[in-house]
């Protein structure tokens, strides 16, 4: 995968992720001003972005669920996973074409990998 691609695809896993923390947030109704998050969900956005921008797998990865080498901490691996249950089938009404970009990257990295 070309540099260009790689960096596309981080910048694209890292509006996903910020908006399904935002759908889990306001899901839950934390306390939060306009757009913003509340500071817990605030919290793992940042500690997500960050992981996704030191991604050394970003040219092969689909999900973070079936990376062999699971950069995150195992409290924020439980909170990141429970906020993608929330708000991964609630991404397909609101943001659609993200949602199926997404899916097609799973489907890919499964007919890959068996
Ligand atoms: S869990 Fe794996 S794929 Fe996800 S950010 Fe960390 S290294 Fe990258
Ligand atoms: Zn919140």
């Amino acid at each position: 995968m070309e540099e260009q691609s790689v960096e596309k695809k981080r910048q694209q896993e890292c509006r996903t992720v910020e908006e399904i923390i935002r759908l889990y947030c306001r899901g839950h109704h934390h306390e939060r001003q306009g757009k913003m998050l509340c500071p817990e969900c605030q919290e793992l956005a940042d500690y997500a972005l960050a992981r996704i921008r030191h991604c050394p797998r970003m040219a092969e990865k689909t999900f973070c669920s079936v990376c062999p080498i699971h950069c995150y901490a195992p409290e924020k691996r439980r909170q990141i996973l429970r906020v993608m249950r929330y708000g991964g089938w609630r991404m397909l009404f609101y943001h659609p074409v993200m949602a199926l970009h997404h899916m097609l990257l799973s489907w890919k990295w499964h007919r890959k990998h068996g």
